[in-house]
């Protein structure tokens, strides 16, 4: 099974209201910065790892996007998780959250 090695990934605003988005008023402070492609997820709950729906082989771990703010979050502080079968190229993804 393929690896991507792990990048953390810091959103950059690309445009004004992006710049001026309300950060989260309760929430940790890791809470948002949680990004990350490849590596290893920073499962919420249990571990998981996907099998391919069209082949069944193991899926690469391609990388989680967090909760941005009060308004636009995950469930509970959550964050998608992507999973990708580089055999067919299928792709799985899940949200977990406290
Ligand atoms: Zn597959």
């Amino acid at each position: 099974m393929k690896k991507v090695p792990p990048f953390k990934l810091v959103p950059q605003p690309l445009s004004d209201d992006a710049a001026s988005f309300p950060k989260f008023k309760w929430a940790p402070p890791e809470v948002g910065t949680r990004h990350q492609l490849g590596g290893e997820p920073s499962f919420l709950q249990k571990a998981i790892k996907p099998k391919c729906a069209e082949c069944g082989k193991e899926m690469t771990f391609y990388g989680q996007l967090d909760s941005i703010n009060d308004d636009i979050c995950l469930a509970d502080c959550g964050m998608i998780y992507v999973f990708v079968c580089f055999d067919c190229f299928t792709v799985n993804s899940f949200i977990q959250s406290h």
